[in-house]
């Protein structure tokens, strides 16, 4: 089948059709096994399908297999799907006398003037807007698998109950649904909440709160390594560097908007609605901190562009249920900053960014996994923007030429801009296929307009500048779940939290070891003496599971030569070599930041 192909499964639309198809007979199948089940919702997701149910008990492993066997029988059965329709009453009514008084909520829940649709496969009816399939038949019931089970709050409402989600994936074919579980087991291992916990990179303490991950000394040591090689990258391309509150009063979040757009984004210190009283927030981007540096005086074009960076630590209020190691986080720190900018700087402008993402993100090695979003405004959801049509085509349309002159190739997101404009993000495939957006470049002139922001030009007049917003590698913390998934925990050499360990065979090694630890120390390099009681086979076992990128073992020979013996975590044993010769290739791999 070609790829074209409606009816083939590498069509997207057909995929969620053949998903959500396989959610109805899983439905189907705890209805026959446990007809006491009540049913929630059940979609298609981008890795397959789940379904919500509350059930009077907890779903073992072999209530699963159960499931998994009816639904088999279910494809087998070959049953058609009917769809029709009732008016909204009868559609109550008949929900009710099936006692699924979560798909009564639903439809009370729908639109006035919604067609209220169902679809019937043999005994069982849900309610469903479709598309499905026409048959169950059209379903391999051998390669479906049920893939987890855990908690998920009805509505995603920590307030309302919390229901069992059992999740799921199918293919058209045994073979393929293999080779995906043998992907995922693979991933798994990499997956940086299972291997940055066990190699000690971070941790999550209840009493601290979800989302707040601890960064342990390895995984700050390597966001403080990040964090100083962007400040000094920005540096060296003229920025400015900033350093702005955490918070603010509610009025400037007025000023900037987020107080109608994003008030549920932000940690409020204090009642929002009591105007009497002074009402603090923490904040959500830097964005209106850093553009009091530009009001902080007159301007005028020759101060122009005014490019403002901050290593900034930022917050963001979020789902609890959301929550996930180091990628879905309610406090994080990134490297914002701000170009205000004359409209004949914009181009120029925005291509340096551009150019700094990608340096930023192809030194760390994540730029092979990128793809480009041009994330616009939703015409038909205005009440979430500020500006007018006008003024989004116009951005947008400067924003589209900017990217077509550049030859980016990328796709569009709707409805994905920010509240104030369109933006580029550099969006970051992970190792389980999921995507996430890692970098943004924002062109945006509503801020400097709510702000009334302005510079004088060449003719004395005042002019309102454009601003862009941008980061170039992504919330540190983010980048570093990413970099560990990515090296699946073997972090390239410039990044490695320790970089050589020194592995004494005997303690009659130790001086002539300390003599090395000091030399390397006085490069930079950040070492480790394994000194403890312990058979060398065991040091280099552990050195090894600790990801180190360089071993030296040190014995006799070396001390009577002079040498060290190098075992690369790449390379494996290199052999004897003078010190100065590894100190040599080392500071250049170090430097050059070798991947
Ligand atoms: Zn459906
Ligand atoms: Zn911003």
């Amino acid at each position: 089948m070609s790829e074209n192909n409606e009816f083939s499964f590498e069509n997207p639309q057909y995929r969620k059709t053949y998903w959500h198809t396989c959610s109805h007979v899983m439905a189907q199948a705890v209805k026959r096994l446990w007809p006491e089940v009540k049913l929630a919702i059940g979609p298609s997701i981008d890795n397959g399908f789940y379904y919500d149910f509350d059930a009077p008990f907890n779903f073992t492993q072999e209530n699963l297999d159960a499931i998994e066997a009816e639904m088999r029988k279910i494809c087998k059965e070959k049953l058609k799907l009917e769809r029709f329709e009732l008016p909204r009453e009868e559609a109550i009514k008949y929900m009710q006398e099936k006692d699924e008084p979560y798909k009564v909520e639903l439809i009370n829940d729908l639109p006035e003037d919604a067609h209220i649709s169902f679809y019937t496969q043999g005994e069982f009816t849900d309610l469903c807007a479709g598309p499905h399939l026409d048959s169950t038949g059209r379903i391999k019931g051998n390669a479906i698998k049920l893939t987890q089970c855990c908690g998920a709050y009805w509505r995603g409402d920590s307030k309302r109950k919390m229901l069992q989600r059992i999740y799921a994936v199918a293919f058209p074919k045994k073979e393929e649904l293999d080779q995906y579980l043998a992907e995922q087991a693979e991933a798994l291992k990499r997956d940086h909440n299972k291997l940055g916990r066990e190699l000690e990179y971070f941790t999550t303490v209840d009493v601290i709160g979800q989302g707040l991950p601890v960064l342990l000394p390895k995984g700050a040591r390597v966001v403080q390594l990040m964090q100083r090689w962007v400040e000094d990258t920005e540096q060296q391309r003229g920025y400015l560097l900033t350093k702005t509150p955490l918070m603010a009063k509610r009025e400037l979040y007025k000023i900037s908007g987020h107080w109608d757009h994003y008030l549920d984004g932000m940690f409020v210190l204090g009642d929002p609605h009591d105007e009497t009283k002074e009402c603090f927030a923490l904040r959500p981007m830097t964005c209106p901190f850093q553009y009091q540096v530009f009001l902080n005086r007159a301007r005028s074009y020759r101060d122009l562009p005014m490019r403002l960076g901050e290593t900034s630590t930022l917050f963001r209020n979020e789902d609890s249920g959301e929550m996930h190691g180091l990628i879905r986080v309610r406090q994080f720190t990134i490297s914002e900053g701000h170009i205000i900018l004359r409209p004949d700087q914009l181009e120029e402008e925005f291509r340096h960014c551009l150019e700094l993402a990608k340096y930023c993100l192809e030194t760390v090695g994540l730029l092979e996994d990128c793809t480009f979003r041009f994330s616009q405004w939703d015409p038909n959801n205005t009440e979430k923007y500020i500006g007018t049509p006008e003024q989004w085509d116009e951005a947008q349309g400067i924003m589209g030429k900017i990217l077509d002159h550049l030859g980016i190739k990328y796709t569009i997101g709707i409805d994905e801009a920010a509240f104030y404009g369109p933006k580029l993000d550099i969006q970051y495939k992970n190792v389980f296929g999921k995507e996430d957006t890692l970098v943004t470049i924002q062109i945006d002139q509503l801020l400097a307009e709510q702000f009334d922001m302005s510079y004088i030009d060449q003719h004395g007049q005042k002019v309102r500048p454009y601003i862009i917003h941008r980061t170039p590698p992504g919330c540190y913390e983010r980048t570093l779940a990413y970099l560990i998934a990515k090296y699946a925990g073997a972090l390239p050499t410039w990044l490695s939290p320790t970089q050589v360990a020194l592995l004494p065979l005997a303690d009659r090694h130790l001086d002539y070891v300390n003599e090395i630890k000091k030399a390397l120390e006085q490069r930079g390099v950040r070492v480790m003496v394994d000194d403890r009681n312990e058979k060398i086979n065991k040091k280099i076992r552990d050195s090894q599971m600790e990801k180190i990128p360089y071993m030296l073992v040190i014995g006799d020979r070396d001390v009577e030569n002079g040498t060290v013996s190098v075992r690369s975590r790449k390379d494996g044993d290199l052999g004897a070599m003078a010190p100065a010769d590894f100190y040599a290739n080392l500071t250049e791999e170090i430097a050059t930041r070798a991947r």
